[in-house]
């Protein structure tokens, strides 16, 4: 088979950050890359979980929430795939991911999407885990810019 795409990145060199990882006709996936890979410290899964249910609750709320396709956490717990259309431009989808974290980094009360018939695993989260790594990536994307989400194939 095969070696897929988001395989040939290098990981070994890859930081923080927000990256273009691969376009399929219309279709724009972004990697949101939260923690060094293979660095030892990996989004918890409760924390995820949470900031799962909140990046996806605002990301598809945002005026851009019709060009939303998915968004949903990455298997190494590194970080968050974000699949948007391509009219969005990359730097629409940087403000969309830094408004959505910084509303993430606020929230407050009840998480979206918690009750049992809701969700596949409803006990399963943590919503201080999901601010600290929301606080984390806003001070990552700070001085972000489109220029800097190639990566570099
Ligand atoms: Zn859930």
């Amino acid at each position: 088979m095969k070696t897929i795409a988001s395989f040939t990145v290098d990981h070994d060199t890859l930081e923080k950050g927000m990256y273009v990882s691969r376009i399929d006709g219309d279709v724009v996936t972004y990697d949101i890359r939260m923690k060094k890979p293979n660095g030892g410290d990996y989004l918890p899964n409760g924390a995820m979980h949470t900031f799962e249910h909140l990046f996806a609750t605002f990301a598809r709320n945002h005026a851009l929430g019709e060009q939303v396709v998915y968004v949903g956490p990455m298997g190494c717990r590194t970080g968050f795939y974000l699949l948007l259309r391509d009219v969005v431009s990359r730097q629409e989808a940087l403000d969309l991911a830094r408004e959505s974290f910084a509303f993430i980094a606020a929230f407050q009360g009840e998480i979206p999407g918690t009750q049992p018939r809701e969700c596949g695993n409803y006990r399963e989260h943590d919503l201080p885990g999901a601010r600290a790594a929301a606080e984390d990536m806003l001070r990552v994307l700070a001085d972000w810019t489109p220029e800097r989400m190639d990566y570099g194939r």
